[in-house]
């Protein structure tokens, strides 16, 4: 008989921002209590956590205090040191593993394993130091030169188109493990996300396709615009993934779809996705429900799709002319919003997103796409006229 972990019993996370915020309302609206691991005291999850334990993500005592109050521990974030994992481990049920979050946390052991699955990746050199960037470099180029670790919405990567241009980005990027990756031409871009409690015990999201913005995800249209059978080759290519790494928890499967609809896989991330956010509001199960149920060894919830959906992320920018007219959103009854509670908007910080649902994914692309550049303040509504709550 498997042992599940049930309602009351105390859950950690190691990471406080929105994903753990996110995770941290499901738990508890399922009556577990919640433990939050972040060293920001204003971070979006630490005011709705039972408990915030505000330390360094590698504070031996937090780590003994998660290890001992908590009956299982999740992360939020794949930068979290996968050696505190491990020694958590030891103590504690913890998912996804160390060895998966190690796996995912350096874009060259990701690459190679991947690779080592069967699966397709972009052409890619590991570069080590300035020497890997002198041998020939051909099928890699034009391509993109991405920092190995600690990369996010496209920050520590520049592009290249020479191998002189690859040696400067190097030089630039602090000469610190890299990847070279050729730029592909790419149709589109999707991701599918995966909840797995064990082997057999596992199922996927509806495939998102997702539409980045200066390399930050901007919207995610469900179901993504694709043929069934590309949708159904990269479910296929994500579950061999997920149990090629024996993974047990929430995992995301980013992928780029080329011209001729083949399928390379981008990158992973061991825990609920952006492009996920959608699951909140348009499917049975939230992709934090799976998080929480895979956490507790209860066999992950039904991810049908209840409606076409479009989410669209609202990141500081639009704060800049004061706070947005929420009043446009939240007068369409078929928009839901989920704001993190983050104090500063800064321009590319994600503060927020919003879910559109509608009769069809254009209807809802449409309707998104005319709410989200009617939020800053000083925006003419699409009537021309200012709106009432301006005067
Ligand atoms: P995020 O955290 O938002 O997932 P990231 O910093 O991990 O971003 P990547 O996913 O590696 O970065 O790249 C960001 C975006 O840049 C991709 O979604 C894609 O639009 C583009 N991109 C990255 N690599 C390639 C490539 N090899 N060919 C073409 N486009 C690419
Ligand atoms: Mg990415």
């Amino acid at each position: 008989m498997a042992s599940f972990i049930l309602p009351n019993a105390m859950l950690g996370i190691i990471g406080g921002g929105q994903l753990g915020r996110m995770f941290t309302v499901a738990a508890r609206s399922m009556g577990y209590r919640i433990t939050v691991l972040e060293p920001d005291a204003d971070c979006p999850a630490g005011t709705l956590a039972d408990v915030h334990i505000c330390a360094p993500y590698d504070d031996a005592d937090a780590l003994d205090r998660l290890a001992t109050t908590c009956a299982a521990v999740t992360t939020e974030f794949e930068n979290v040191p996968a050696s505190c994992l491990a020694r958590l481990a030891e103590r504690v049920k913890v998912s996804p593993a160390a060895a998966s979050v190690a796996i995912a946390q350096d874009r060259i052991a990701e690459k190679r394993f991947i690779a080592g699955a069967g699966l397709r990746v972009a052409p890619y050199r590991a570069i080590h130091g300035p020497v890997d960037l002198d041998a020939p470099l051909g099928d890699c180029l034009p391509g993109i030169l991405k920092l190995a670790r600690l990369g996010y919405d496209g920050k520590g990567q520049i592009r290249v188109g020479t191998a002189e241009e690859a040696r400067s980005a190097f030089r630039t990027l602090g000469e610190k493990p890299c990847v070279l990756e050729r730029l592909l031409p790419l149709r589109t871009e999707i991701s599918v996300i995966v909840a797995r409690t064990g082997p057999g015990e596992e199922t996927c999201f509806p495939v998102a396709e997702n539409r980045h913005e200066g390399g930050i995800l901007d919207v995610s249209i469900v179901p993504a615009r694709i043929a069934p059978a590309v949708a159904e080759q990269a479910r296929v290519m994500a579950l061999r993934l997920a149990e090629a790494m024996d993974y047990i928890g929430v995992l995301a499967v980013e992928f780029f779809v080329l011209d001729d609809d083949s399928l390379v896989i981008n990158e992973i991330a061991p825990r609920p996705h952006n492009s996920g956010h959608y699951t909140l509001d348009a499917t049975l199960t939230s992709q934090f429900e799976q998080q929480v149920r895979t956490l507790c060894g209860l066999p992950p919830g039904d991810t049908r799709l209840l409606s076409p959906a479009v989410m669209v992320n609202l990141l500081g920018d639009i704060w800049q002319d004061g706070e947005p007219a929420w009043d446009r959103l939240l007068s369409q009854p078929n928009v839901l919003l989920h704001l993190y509670g983050k104090k500063s908007a800064r321009i590319g910080r994600k503060m927020g997103h919003f879910n559109v649902l509608a009769e069809d994914t254009d209807a809802a692309l449409h309707q998104a796409d005319d709410l989200k550049s009617s939020l800053r303040r000083n925006r003419a509504t699409a009537s021309g006229s200012p709106s009432p709550s301006e005067s």
